[in-house]
């Protein structure tokens, strides 16, 4: 199968190369020359523009920052890629330009879904991806295999845009418990309870969730996580703000009541403004440590 391969960066580029190792024909496109030199070398072949990757292709993937990103590309090669392809959107990112991009694509003649990812840079490298489709069933089985090839796990969550919204509200729940979890890690040291003996209760009680028992902030306690690699990401605070981002976009635009997701939000932003953008996510509990009870 001919695949078009657009957006070669942190996550992209191991995806593609994974798609080859797997014996599909990939063509690759970046605007950054070096992430497409870095590609070629493991078996994705680089063409001269995202046009020219698409000209023969079967099926379009493309993995780029953001919404405009992906509408500005869709209005140059949804024309010269072949007639019926199927366009699979890996980025993360609003449902609205999702579903544009959908509806974009379906004008043009082709298949599409939207399929976000979460898993991070090491899901990508290791092909251990788990995908969130959105868009029509015969569009999701025509894309299964290919997914299959990066991923271990890949969920159809519905019609058109069904992918970022369950993205979106994945990562809500996940900013909101993470903060929950830190501020009673915090709360916890002023009234002089240890780390591990909060851990060792609501790890088997109803406080118990991914954050604390998988994630958990604060280093030596729990399993190995980003607090016991000085908060090297993992998932950076910046990628944790942008999807935050997203779900209050969405949230305004639907008129849906998110208080916490809001809150949350405004406290990753405080800690981008910060500094703290490159630090995983989870290292937000340093931040609050250091706020000022107001
Ligand atoms: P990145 O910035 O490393 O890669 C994006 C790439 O797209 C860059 O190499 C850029 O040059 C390229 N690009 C932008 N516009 C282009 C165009 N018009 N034509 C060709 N190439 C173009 O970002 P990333 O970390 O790989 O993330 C990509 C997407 O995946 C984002 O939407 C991000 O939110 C999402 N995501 C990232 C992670 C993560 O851990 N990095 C995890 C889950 C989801």
């Amino acid at each position: 199968m001919r695949i078009a391969f657009i957006g070669l960066g942190n996550m992209g580029g191991p995806m593609a190369a994974n798609l080859a190792a797997k014996g599909f024909a990939v063509k690759g496109f970046d605007i950054v020359a070096a992430n497409l030199d870095k590609v070629a070398e493991q078996g994705v072949v680089a063409a001269r523009s995202a046009v020219s990757a698409v000209k023969d292709a079967e099926v379009v993937i493309t993995m780029v920052p953001a919404g405009q990103h992906v509408l500005d590309l869709y209005r140059a090669i949804l024309l010269p890629a072949p007639r019926g392809a199927l366009f699979i959107d890996c980025s993360t990112i609003d449902v609205a330009s999702a579903r544009e991009a959908h509806a974009m694509a379906k004008g043009a003649g082709m298949q599409s879904l939207d399929a976000p990812v979460s898993g991070g840079t090491a899901g990508a490298a290791a092909a251990t991806l788990t995908f969130m489709a959105g868009g029509d069933a015969e569009a999701f089985e025509r894309g299964n295999p290919v997914l299959a090839a990066m991923g271990k796990r890949i969920v159809h969550c519905g019609g058109p845009g069904a992918g970022q919204a369950a993205k979106i509200c994945n990562n809500m729940i996940l900013g909101i418990s993470m903060i929950a979890v830190s501020e009673a890690f915090v709360l916890a040291e002023k009234l002089g309870l240890e780390a591990q003996a909060l851990y060792d209760v609501a790890s088997a009680a109803s406080g118990q969730c991914w954050s604390l028992t998988t994630y958990c902030p604060v280093p030596g306690v729990g399993p190995a996580s980003p607090a016991d690699n000085g908060y090297k990401p993992g998932f950076a605070a910046a990628l944790m703000l942008k999807d935050l981002a997203l779900a209050q976009q969405a949230a305004e635009a639907s008129g849906a009541a998110t208080p916490l997701g809001a809150h949350a939000e405004q406290l990753y932003r405080e800690f981008n403004t910060a500094g703290g953008g490159e630090k995983d996510f989870s290292a937000i509990i340093r931040h609050l440590a250091a706020a000022p009870r107001s």
